[in-house]
């Protein structure tokens, strides 16, 4: 209908894909692919010159085919992309929490391979249940009397709630009302799960009489849910666990303790931050703990609920549990990761998280001094770049106010300040844009690369020259 499209001389599709510059392509990306890259190409082309954007009266076959490969190659491009996490969290929610130690990896590889006993029992030749690969392991480490895993931590906690409150009260303190990344609300959940939310006490104290008061007919369970994102300080009082168990079991009901990362072994053995351990919890008198496999344990992610045998057989007959169960990879990698809990004095080498979290910030200054004269010189005048000490994060949920000593490439524009903002975006840009996207954070305007996650050098130094800034 209009006159420009007929100024546009394009090639039949017929005619390009017997061009011999379109034979690799079809090897490549199958004779389908290229039919339909071809057909979009030629009519964004066709619509380009209706609407003006165009001109051009003849395009090669050659170039055309160009276009079709870029655009290809990009399409086959994997959606899910690999990433340097230099923000400084450690477990970024985000970017995928923990990396999996290669026990993991490849425990994950041979459960996607192979047939597997996923729920077969070899010894007796009877259909087996799922959870059976982990428990002994887990009850080893936790001294759980039984155990079951489902999706994540969210979901242990839905299900644990619908198994035991349901249509009854869920007593809960006023301070661990909490809300958790990612719109996990403990009020929502509890509503989801059928129980009544009976909340007591206040935001900074909630004593023994408060709980106590709340106990009645109606009363199901009462449940301890670990700041994990958030501190209250100053005029405080929380009940210890062990004195809520007391108290939840002279009224018979159980006592649930959601300890949201919680951690497997005492963590200032490595100089980190404490942490409440699961053992400690049940030793305390939590009927049931829950945690999650990819925080601090640095699995995958998973939701591990232990504790008293009735209880948990309670929680395994819940249909949701269906609903809720793991898969066989999941399940191959988080035995895999237990089972270096076994040696925990070789732990901090072989569990990624541990080693990144423990990793002294002289070793990582000086990396970051190391790095510093390449990208100073790839960045060029208009910016300064430093190798700084800097403070990072566990991250995930746990120990929100602690602070991990850490180093960093401190990127600094050298403008007005009414420029800074700009470049800083622009320059965040352009580190997302490389092959393996380089993810900082920015702050006091400057842009932070904090190195402690950055262990592999050759991949980081590979790539800089591609810099586009
Ligand atoms: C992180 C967290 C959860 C949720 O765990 P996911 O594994 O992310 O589902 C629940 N409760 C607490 C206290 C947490 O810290």
């Amino acid at each position: 209908m209009s006159v420009s499209v007929c100024a546009l001389r394009l090639p039949s599709l017929d005619s390009l894909l017997r061009h011999p510059a379109c034979q690799p392509l079809a090897e490549r990306y199958g004779r389908e692919a290229l039919v339909t890259g071809f057909r979009q190409l030629l009519d964004d082309l066709r619509d380009a010159v209706v609407a003006g954007q165009l001109t051009a009266v003849e395009i090669s076959p050659e170039a055309l085919a160009g276009r079709v490969s870029e655009r290809l190659a990009l399409k086959q491009r994997s959606q899910v992309r690999r990433v340097f996490n230099l923000t400084g969290t450690v477990l970024h929610t985000n970017l995928g929490r923990a990396l999996l130690p290669e026990e993991a990896i490849e425990a994950v590889q041979l459960a996607a391979r192979y047939p597997l006993n996923l729920e077969f029992d070899l010894a007796s030749g009877k259909r087996g249940d799922r959870d059976d690969l982990i428990e002994g392991l887990i009850r080893e480490l936790t001294g759980a009397e039984a155990v079951t895993v489902v999706n994540n931590n969210a979901a242990a906690v839905l299900l644990t709630l619908n198994s035991l409150g349901a249509r009854k009260e869920g007593i809960i303190s006023r301070g661990e009302l909490i809300e958790i990344g990612g719109a996990f609300r403990i009020p929502d959940i509890m509503s989801r799960a059928g129980v009544r939310l009976h909340e007591v006490g206040t935001t900074n104290r909630t004593h023994a009489r408060d709980y106590e008061a709340a106990i009645g007919p109606r009363s199901g369970l009462i449940m301890r849910v670990h700041a994990s994102n958030y501190s209250i300080e100053g005029f405080t009082a929380r009940v210890p666990t062990s004195e809520l168990a007391v108290l939840a079991h002279r009224h018979d009901l159980p006592l649930l303790e959601d300890l949201g990362s919680g951690s497997l072994l005492d963590l200032t053995r490595w100089g980190l931050p404490a942490e409440p351990t699961v053992r400690q919890a049940l030793l305390d008198g939590a009927d049931i703990v829950t945690f999650s496999g990819d925080k601090l344990l640095g699995g995958p992610q998973a939701g591990v609920i232990v504790g008293r045998k009735d209880l948990i057989a309670k929680i395994k007959k819940n249909p949701l549990k269906r609903a809720l169960r793991v898969d066989k990879l999941t399940l191959a990698a988080l035995e895999a990761v237990l089972g270096l809990y076994r040696d925990p004095d070789r732990l901090a080498e072989r569990l990624p998280s541990l080693r990144l979290l423990t990793r002294p910030q002289a070793e990582i200054l000086a990396q970051a001094a190391r790095l510093q004269p390449a990208l100073s010189q790839l960045l060029g005048e208009g910016w300064t770049v430093t190798a700084m000490p800097a403070l990072g994060m566990i991250g995930s949920g746990s120990q929100p106010v602690a602070r991990l000593p850490s180093a960093a490439l401190c990127l600094r524009p050298l403008v007005s300040k009414r420029l800074r903002g700009r470049y800083l975006l622009n320059l965040e840009a352009a580190l997302r844009a490389l092959p393996i996207p380089v993810l900082g954070r920015i702050d006091d305007d400057a842009l932070w690369l904090d190195l402690r996650q950055l262990d592999d050098e050759p991949a980081w130094q590979a790539q800089l020259g591609q810099l586009q800034t």
